[in-house]
């Protein structure tokens, strides 16, 4: 036994004893070391609630507070462990794990990450890259994790992508102007940006502008206002790569259209490109004839709402980044369920892994469904929106359904296949038929069967009457949608 350890027990009984002090303080130095060297998310996730639990002979045990933590830190951060406990004390030679539950929000054992590791000051413009103009003029930022290459192509995007790629490789070449149109959330300002990023890598001192055409507005306000055109045009009519998002905010605004449109015949006429994006295709936009035919000139290529494989390389690709651990039957999940655009799909991820963040829940099927449901003020109205009681694609058992509508229905499994026929019985065994005829791919015969040989034509008509009853009766349909949504999300 250390006698430290039983020595300064009697003191405060929240204060750490001397070995666990010491033992912090290398936890931290060692932290200090690995926080710079991996994103702020995957740090926080995995980093919480760890502690080094002895340090003795050249072996740091790392304890960590889940069972699942294990896995992952073995892969992903034991050498940057070791190589950051080495960098603090060369003596340390080998980094183990060690699960310990009694770590979590244990301060007495832990540290408080988030205190010593706050959260970033909002850096000035996080991972946005200044492009110098000239004069002193810098232009709206490009934000450097869009990117070509972590654009996820699909069929809905594939054409989008490779003008992009085009683009990049030869601006001002034969896709000028480069026009992208689609609906919200769908990667329109990724390209966008991507595009900026790949022409900027091969030419570091190409000036590109990025803006969207309401601050370009603003600013041609503001040169009527002040008299200083000759301001807006010096920054907008001296770059190689002009980028303006969301164009169709212009529309009816005469002086910023006529603005423009010289912007765009300065920049064409000496073969720079010009990048715009916009809801719609030029023509639907009610902007000027004049500056429809320019668009037309060059390429148009739209960006539609991707395919669930889309969708699911997408949650793929972001896990990735993020470096999250999350199942793939809960990314399927999403995949299925969230299908209008990429933010959205986006959007719920984040929330899953804010739920993780939180409250150190590891996000699955059932808390995605439930987050789903929150989102929407009428769970019901959501459910419909998000299709998130469409049949399930895994098997779902017969025993399923039956223990689902027994326990839901606190009607014990012999009632529900006996013969009975009390009302409080009856109908949840009609309930159950019902499901097993919708969701399990066998005939009347052998639900039959397995209702206590019961004949066909009985579950036929059970069917029946609880499709009928569905029809008019919502507190029946809440109940049976509620079972469904047991049966699907537990599976
Ligand atoms: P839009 O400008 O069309 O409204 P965004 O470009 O802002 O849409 O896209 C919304 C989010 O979805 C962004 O975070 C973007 O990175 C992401 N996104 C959209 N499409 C893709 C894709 N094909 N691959 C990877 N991420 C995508
Ligand atoms: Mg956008």
């Amino acid at each position: 036994m250390n006698p430290a350890v039983t020595a300064s027990a009697p003191s405060a009984p929240s204060a750490p004893s001397a070995p666990t002090a010491r033992l912090q303080e290398l936890w931290i130095e060692i932290l200090r070391r690995i926080e710079p060297q991996i994103q702020r998310m995957p740090f926080v996730t995995w980093f919480r609630d760890t502690a080094a639990l002895s340090c003795d002979q050249g072996t740091l045990v790392v304890g960590l507070p889940l069972p699942m933590f294990l896995s992952w830190h073995i892969e992903h951060y034991r050498s940057l462990t070791l190589q950051c406990a080495k960098e603090f004390d060369p003596q340390i030679q080998q980094v183990v794990y060690k699960v310990d539950v009694g770590l979590k929000d244990n301060r007495d054992r832990t540290i408080d990450l988030l205190e010593y590791f706050p959260e970033p000051k909002r850096r000035k413009l996080p991972g946005r890259q200044e492009v110098k103009l000239g004069e002193g003029l810098v232009s709206k930022m490009l934000n450097l994790h869009y990117t070509l290459e972590n654009f996820v192509v699909g069929s809905m995007n594939r054409l989008a992508h490779a003008a992009c790629m085009a683009v990049a490789m030869q601006p001002g070449g034969k896709y000028n102007p480069l026009f992208i149109y689609g609906g919200v959330g769908l990667g329109k300002t990724h390209l966008l940006q991507g595009t900026g990023n790949a022409v900027l890598k091969q030419r570091p001192q190409a000036a590109i502008l990025y803006t969207t055409s309401e601050v370009f507005t603003n600013e041609v306000v503001e040169a009527h206002r002040h008299n200083r055109w000759e301001q807006l045009r010096n920054r907008y009519r001296r770059v190689d790569v002009l980028i303006i998002d969301d164009i169709q905010f212009i529309a009816g605004k005469e002086r910023t259209q006529e603005e423009f449109f010289h912007t765009f015949n300065t920049l064409y006429e000496e073969r720079k490109q010009i990048i715009i994006s916009a809801d719609h295709p030029p023509r639907e936009l009610q902007l000027e004839a004049r500056l429809n035919s320019r668009f037309e000139r060059g390429m148009i290529a739209d960006v539609g709402v991707p395919d669930y494989e889309t969708r699911l390389a997408i949650l793929t690709e972001k896990v990735a980044e993020y470096q999250l651990f999350i199942d793939r039957s809960v990314l399927e999940f999403i995949a299925e369920h969230v299908t209008r655009n990429v933010r959205e799909l986006e959007g719920i991820l984040m929330q899953a892994v804010a739920l993780y963040e939180l409250e150190q829940r590891m996000p699955t099927v059932k808390s995605i469904a439930e987050i789903l449901c929150r989102l929407s003020k009428d769970p019901y109205a959501e459910e419909e929106k998000v299709g998130f009681l469409l049949p399930p694609k895994r098997a779902i058992t017969f025993q399923d359904v039956l223990e689902k509508v027994s326990s839901y229905y606190s009607v014990s499994l012999q009632e529900m296949t006996g013969q009975s026929r009390v009302r409080q019985i009856l109908i949840p065994r009609q309930i159950a038929m019902y499901l097993a005829r919708k969701h399990l791919d066998v005939g009347l015969t052998r639900i039959g069967e397995l209702f206590g040989n019961r004949d066909h034509t009985t579950v036929m008509n059970a069917v029946a009457k609880i499709e009928e009853r569905l029809q008019n009766d919502h507190l029946l349909l809440r109940e049976v949608r509620a079972v469904e949504q047991e049966l699907w999300v537990t599976k």
